[in-house]
């Protein structure tokens, strides 16, 4: 350990880990610092797969920074020499009056990012394991896919470390006082020095600094399940099944393929209870496994009564509205707060990266959307 150091980077989930990375790169001394290892299981980062798509409705924003992002995954893992990404497609599913679907696909053909737009027939004939009353078009991003997300985020880390980022496991106390921070303490009383300090802490960061946040960054339940298909069949794997988003159904459904023979993953995306990061329970109670027997019943029968063969707890850690949270401290000049993931956040890890160290070293123009004035306190979830 150095001691001082131009950053250090407290959190080491796929926003931190990225951001670690950039500052490397561009030559700063970094410290990285995370209470339970990078991506742990209790980090929102800590799960095995994440989607990685173009798609965000009308938002112009989001679909730059995944078509920024999806590149740069690609790269650091042929670089790194790891597969971290399945080009599964991303299928979303949708009616005549939804006019998400209809502005996120005039986004995509804008942003000349491939695409198909699908009649029901063609989702019948494409995917026959699956069935939606429901739906009456589709649109296909063919490019886009899955993220294997836990061992992304550790193979930056690792990547970062060999370029000479210090990695601690530390678990940092909330900084105190205004004006400018000299250093920080762990609960086993280390102290790291550095010029600034960035707090990427995903949904711990209101325990951090609840005066500030408590009110503005809301941690919910989000519980997934992995079913296991029949044996010999390969109608849940790629390429006969896509990722595919059912957003049009209330409980918002959306489903991952079976990849590395972990299962056929489903969750619903519309948010759960509060929860604490730390020491909120991750067994998914009986009535869950209903319900989702329930909507597999109705939509994909042939898994109604297949076995659960590994459940998820994990938080999002909601804004207002969705959009990040990338700004300094209003009281500690050399503190920033990196976080506000919302549930669609790990995609964009590499563009948010670049986009702090823009910031940060090359006094870059900040994006208002990703404001601290910006984040409400009443609940209205723009961003999906
Ligand atoms: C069920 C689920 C499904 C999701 N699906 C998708 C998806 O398909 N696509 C997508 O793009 N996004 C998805 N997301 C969102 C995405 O996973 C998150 O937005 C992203 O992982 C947030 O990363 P983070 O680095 O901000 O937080 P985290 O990964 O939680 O990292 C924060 C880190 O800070 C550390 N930390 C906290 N406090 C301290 C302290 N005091 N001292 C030291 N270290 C500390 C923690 O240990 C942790 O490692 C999903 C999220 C969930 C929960």
């Amino acid at each position: 350990m150095k001691a001082t150091y131009d950053f250090v980077v407290i959190g080491a989930g796929v926003f931190g880990a990225w951001t670690a990375h950039c500052l490397r790169r561009r030559g700063a001394s970094v410290a990285l610092l995370d209470a339970y290892g990078p991506a742990s299981s209790r980090a929102s980062s800590g799960g095995e797969t994440r989607v990685i798509r173009m798609g965000y409705g009308p938002d112009e924003l989001y679909t730059r920074w995944s078509a920024r992002s999806l590149p740069l995954w690609k790269e650091f893992a042929q670089r790194a020499n790891v597969q971290l990404f399945h080009q599964t497609g991303v299928l979303w599913l949708s009616h005549d009056t939804d006019a998400y679907t209809r502005q996120l696909l005039d986004v995509l053909i804008r942003s000349n990012i491939r695409c198909e737009k699908l009649s029901a027939d063609e989702v019948r004939r494409r995917y026959p394991q699956l069935s939606f009353a429901d739906v009456t078009w589709a649109v296909l991003e063919p490019e886009s896919g899955v993220l294997l997300a836990r061992q992304a985020v550790q193979a930056v880390v690792k990547d970062a470390i060999s370029s000479g980022v210090d990695f601690s496991l530390a678990s940092i106390l909330s900084p105190s006082g205004t004006g400018r921070l000299d250093s920080i303490r762990s609960s086993s009383g280390e102290s790291f020095s550095a010029g600034t300090f960035i707090f990427a802490c995903g949904p711990w960061l209101p325990k951090l600094f609840p005066v500030l946040l408590a009110d503005r960054l809301r941690p919910t339940r989000q519980e997934v399940f992995f079913l296991g298909p029949p044996p010999g069949s390969d109608a849940f794997r790629p390429p006969r099944m896509p990722v595919w988003l059912h957003s049009i159904h209330p409980l918002r459904p959306y489903a991952l393929p079976d990849l590395e023979n972990r299962g056929f993953k489903i969750a619903f995306d519309r948010h759960g209870p509060d929860f604490d990061p730390d020491s909120g329970s991750r067994v998914v109670p009986p009535q869950s496994v209903a319900e989702l027997r329930d909507y597999l019943h109705d939509h994909i029968p042939s898994l109604h009564d297949a076995p659960v063969i590994e459940t998820r707890v994990c938080q999002y850690e909601n804004t207002y509205n969705g959009d990040f949270l990338i700004d300094r401290h209003p009281g500690l000049e050399n503190v920033w707060l990196v976080g506000g993931g919302s549930g669609h956040g790990f995609k964009h890890g590499p563009a948010l990266g670049e986009y702090l160290t823009g910031l940060l070293l090359d006094h870059a123009a900040a994006e208002p959307r990703f404001s601290l004035a910006s984040k409400h306190t009443t609940p209205k979830r723009a961003i999906f």
